[in-house]
């Protein structure tokens, strides 16, 4: 069954066609692979499909209702969650404080409002925390709850990036270039992190210049360039893809 469904999604910026008609069905459980070279038009995808931005054009589909013209906080309660490019954190708060953030997200609470202090309130952050807690330790960042955001070693900050999107709570998670910048030793965890993450059930979109990671990772891909889909299949088809050879890949690897 399709979590997602995209038809003819088109977004314009001025005259600039960054999403040309492109369709797209995301099945439960996989890891789909968006690719294509830089300016393809990925982040785009993700940024309509998440309501960051509004489509000029076409529909989006996710758990059988139309969210085309929804707004992003709606589709983040009913289970859509992303990261961003750039890993956008509160940096001055601790690792804890961001995890709640994302779980007021979630609930439509505020963590800020608990901290009034009545005896449920308390209750309830009680029960939050632990909770953050424990995603923090699902995310290898046991022992680190308390560090600043923005001291945490490279790589742990993306495992937060995708912290505060799990907890929200979402069937599908969309990462946008989650491994850039890594090193060897990052890309290995956050690669184990991504496949836990799947087997907790969570349906993901991966978008992704290490060709080496989405091949080893993905169920399927799908490759954007100029704003079209170029091309769909399982791994080993993209790769033998002569059109994603001389689009993408011959330049890549
Ligand atoms: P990718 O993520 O595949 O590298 P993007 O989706 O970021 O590509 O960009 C696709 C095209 O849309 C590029 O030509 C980019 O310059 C343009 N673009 C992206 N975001 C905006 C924006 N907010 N305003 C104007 N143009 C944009
Ligand atoms: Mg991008």
């Amino acid at each position: 069954m399709a979590i997602l469904e995209i038809n003819n999604l088109s977004k314009r910026f001025g005259g600039l066609k960054a999403l040309d008609n492109v369709g797209m069905s995301v099945e439960q459980g996989e890891i789909h692979a968006l690719i294509g070279p830089n300016g393809a038009g990925k982040s785009t995808l993700i940024n309509v499909v998440s309501g960051s931005f509004p489509a000029t054009g076409g529909k989006v589909v996710f758990n059988s209702a139309n969210i085309t013209r929804r707004g992003a906080a709606a589709r983040v309660k009913m289970g859509l969650a992303r990261t961003f490019q750039s890993g956008v954190l509160l940096r001055e708060r601790t690792v804890l404080d961001n995890i709640i953030m994302g779980f007021d997200l979630h609930l439509g609470e505020s963590y800020l409002g608990s901290l009034l202090g009545t005896p449920t309130a308390h209750k309830v952050q009680t029960a939050t925390r632990r909770k953050a807690m424990d995603l923090a330790g699902f995310m290898g960042l046991a022992g680190h709850e308390n560090s600043i955001a923005r001291e945490l070693p490279h790589g742990l900050q993306r495992n937060l990036g995708v912290c505060i999107a799990l907890a929200t709570g979402p069937k599908l998670l969309m990462l946008d270039e989650p491994l850039s910048g890594m090193n060897a030793t990052e890309i290995a965890a956050m690669m184990k992190l991504i496949r836990k993450v799947r087997d907790d059930g969570v349906t993901m979109i991966l978008v992704e210049h290490n060709m080496k990671a989405v091949m080893g990772l993905s169920d399927r891909i799908t490759v954007l360039s100029y704003g079209e889909k170029i091309a769909e299949g399982s791994p080993a088809e993209i790769q033998n893809d002569q059109r994603v050879i001389e689009a993408y890949l011959g330049s890549e690897v």
